[in-house]
This record gives structure tokens, C-alpha cells and sequence, in this order.
């Protein structure tokens, strides 16, 4: 047994401290991002925010919506064939829209069919495992990259930065970082395992702008001002559940409780999700995900405005004309536990 003494931190521990700024206006601050990814040497341009690969938000609507702001959605892995494969036919293909899929033969044989079909306008995936320390899971990308040299890989999810590392040399492009930080995770409580978020960020995005990789931090935020922090840490992509569930665009249904309308948001790992897709949790297995009714909030266009507009101003506090500038400008603040549980960083 070990102890590691460093302090590591998430989101609600730091805040951003204000910097000298000839910007006057947030309308001044451009948050979009241009990439060349490693592996595939595909051009990005866009706002670096993704929708989770969740079912209930990484949705063709959700997709569409967040296209229209140049933002992506990661689609969840549930979709059937002719589905994806009318999604992939869309001209043009919402832009950095991922297909997801998870380590099994079934996944990669699916995968495989709906390549063959869809030919290059599938251009990015997603590969998402709970636990991406396993030699399995390496394997998979070995064989995903080597028979698609020319995919954009996103993959993890893992919190260190040997692990980055590691992945960034088998061939992905952007490293999917978070362990138990989502809003319906359970992970942390179930198996004692995790991260915190805003360290996780600082180490892996460190570990792979070394090697010119990218980070997509997964999980965690509940406010603009996360997202924030997370670009401020060094996270080049924002993947976000929560904070874009609960709306029309999403895949669940309005109901209501004591007349406030809300909406159902329950983790992949959930019983909820295991009920829905294999038929019960397995017995050598505990859920590491739960459920929740958020309020409905309507259109995810007002969502994205408050998302786009938080993370311009934290631009225009540290003097960040672009969103590349932001981490360069940041400096954290650590705040008191006391004064966090009073006032709330997060
Ligand atoms: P949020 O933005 O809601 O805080 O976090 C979203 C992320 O939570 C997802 O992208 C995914 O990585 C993670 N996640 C989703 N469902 C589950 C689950 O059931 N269990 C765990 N451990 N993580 C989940």
C-alpha cells in the first residue's frame, strides 16, 4: 500500500483569478479551436464542447443542434444500422459527429459494416470503456488504428498521465479523461476508485501535449465555470452529460412531479440503462450509475448560450482573446473548504 501526498483537486476547489485585460467586450473573445489530429491528420475547426455519448444526449437531434454552433455530439452506441447509416448519409454530416462503440467483437463487427457502408463520412469515433487500463482495451485501439489509419480515435477513459501517454503511442487522437466525476456516476461510492477531475485534467492534457495529442475532458462540469476551469487546466475538448440533459433534444420523455415538468438522465451503467439494453444488471456486477429527474429546460439553444457566453467571459477576465489562450492566462486560485461550502467555486 501506498499514499500519494500530493494535493490533487476538482472543479468546486479553485477558482480562476482575474488578470489584466485590454478586452473590452466578450464579444471580442473567439472560442473556437483549430487541430490537426495526430494520428489521422484530419483538420478540425469548431467549439471543442461535445455531447456525451449518453443516450439520452448523444442524439441525432442533439447532434443537429449543437452543429449549428459548430459544437459536436458524441452518438450513443444504441442506434441501429439504418439509422446511423441515414445519419452518416446527411449532407453535410453534422461536423465531428462521433460514432461511439464500446470493446466487444459485436461493436467492432458493427462498426466494420457500417464503415463498409458509410465509407469516409464516418471520420471520427469514439471508443469508451468505464476503465481504460486494460489490456483488452489497448488491444482494441491497436486493431481499430491499424485497420483505420485514417479515423480521428477519441478513447479512454483513463486520469493519468503514463496512461495518456500510453494511448497517445498506440494511435489515439484524443485522450478521454474522468474517472467517477459524472453527475450520475457512482463509481466513486461503489468501488472507492477515482480522480479528482480538475488534477486528472492538468496531468493527462501535460502528458499529451507533450507527444502533440489532444485531451477531451469527460465528466464533472455543472456550470459554465467548469467549463472553464477545464480549458483553463489544458483540456483541448469538453464532453458534457448533465448539463445538456433535460432538454428537447434529448431522448426522454417529459414528466410530471408535483406539476414541475422534468426529465429522466440516468448513467450508461446505471440499472436503469442495463435494464433497458441487457436486460438487468449482471450478477457478478453492482450498477456504478444512477438516476435522476432534472427540470426540464426547454430548447438546448438557451442552455448553449449561458455554455458559450460563461466561457467567453472567463476569456475576457484573463485577457484570452482566443480559447488556446486561456490556460496559457490561467491562474488557479485555491479556495477554502469553508468558503467553498459557503459560497460554492463551482
Ligand atoms: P456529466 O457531464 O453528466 O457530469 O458526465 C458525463 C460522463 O459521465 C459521461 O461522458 C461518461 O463518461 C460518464 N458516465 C455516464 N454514465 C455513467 C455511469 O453509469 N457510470 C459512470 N461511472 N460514469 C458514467
Amino acid at each position: 500500500m501506498r499514499i500519494e501526498q500530493d494535493m490533487k483537486l476538482d472543479f468546486k476547489d479553485v477558482l480562476i483569478r482575474p488578470k489584466r485585460s485590454t478586452l473590452t467586450s466578450r464579444s471580442e473573445v473567439d472560442i473556437s479551436r483549430d487541430f490537426v489530429f495526430l494520428h489521422s491528420q484530419r483538420k478540425y475547426h469548431g467549439i471543442p464542447i461535445i455531447a456525451a455519448n449518453m443516450d439520452v444526449t448523444g442524439t441525432f437531434q442533439m447532434a443537429h443542434a449543437l452543429a449549428r454552433h459548430k459544437l459536436s455530439a458524441a452518438l450513443h452506441k444504441h442506434y441501429g444500422d439504418a439509422e446511423l447509416l441515414a445519419f452518416f448519409a446527411e449532407d453535410p454530416v453534422p461536423p465531428a459527429a462521433f460514432y461511439s462503440m464500446g470493446i466487444t467483437r459485436p461493436d467492432y463487427d458493427k462498426f466494420v459494416r457500417i464503415m463498409k457502408l458509410a465509407g469516409n463520412t464516418i471520420q471520427h469515433v469514439c471508443v469508451d470503456v468505464a476503465n481504460g487500463y486494460t489490456k483488452a482495451f489497448i488491444g482494441f485501439i491497436h486493431k481499430l488504428r491499424n485497420a483505420y489509419p485514417e479515423i480521428t480515435i477519441m478513447a479512454g477513459n483513463v486520469v493519468t498521465g503514463e496512461m495518456t501517454e500510453e494511448l497517445i503511442l498506440d494511435g489515439v487522437d484524443i485522450v478521454k479523461v474522468g474517472i467517477g466525476p459524472g453527475s450520475v456516476c457512482t463509481t466513486r461510492k461503489m468501488s472507492g476508485v477515482g480522480y479528482p477531475q480538475l488534477s486528472a485534467i492538468i496531468e493527462c492534457a501535460d502528458a499529451a501535449h507533450g507527444l502533440h495529442g489532444l485531451i477531451c475532458a469527460d465528466g464533472g462540469c455543472t456550470s459554465p465555470g467548469d467549463l472553464a476551469k477545464a480549458f483553463g487546466a489544458g483540456a483541448d475538448f469538453v464532453m458534457l452529460g448533465g448539463m445538456l440533459a433535460g432538454h428537447d433534444e434529448c431522448a426522454s420523455d417529459i414528466v410530471e412531479v408535483d406539476g414541475v415538468r422534468k426529465m429522466r438522465f440516468y448513467g450508461m451503467s446505471s440499472r436503469e440503462a442495463m435494464e433497458k439494453y441487457a436486460g438487468g444488471v449482471a450478477a457478478y456486477r453492482a450498477s456504478e450509475g444512477k438516476e435522476v429527474l432534472l427540470d426540464y429546460r426547454g430548447p438546448v439553444e438557451n442552455t448553449l448560450q449561458d455554455i458559450l457566453g460563461g466561457v467567453r467571459s472567463a476569456c475576457t477576465y484573463v485577457g484570452a482573446r482566443t480559447l488556446k489562450e486561456l490556460s496559457k492566462r490561467t491562474t488557479f486560485i485555491r479556495v477554502s473548504q469553508q468558503l467553498n461550502e459557503v459560497f460554492g467555486a463551482s
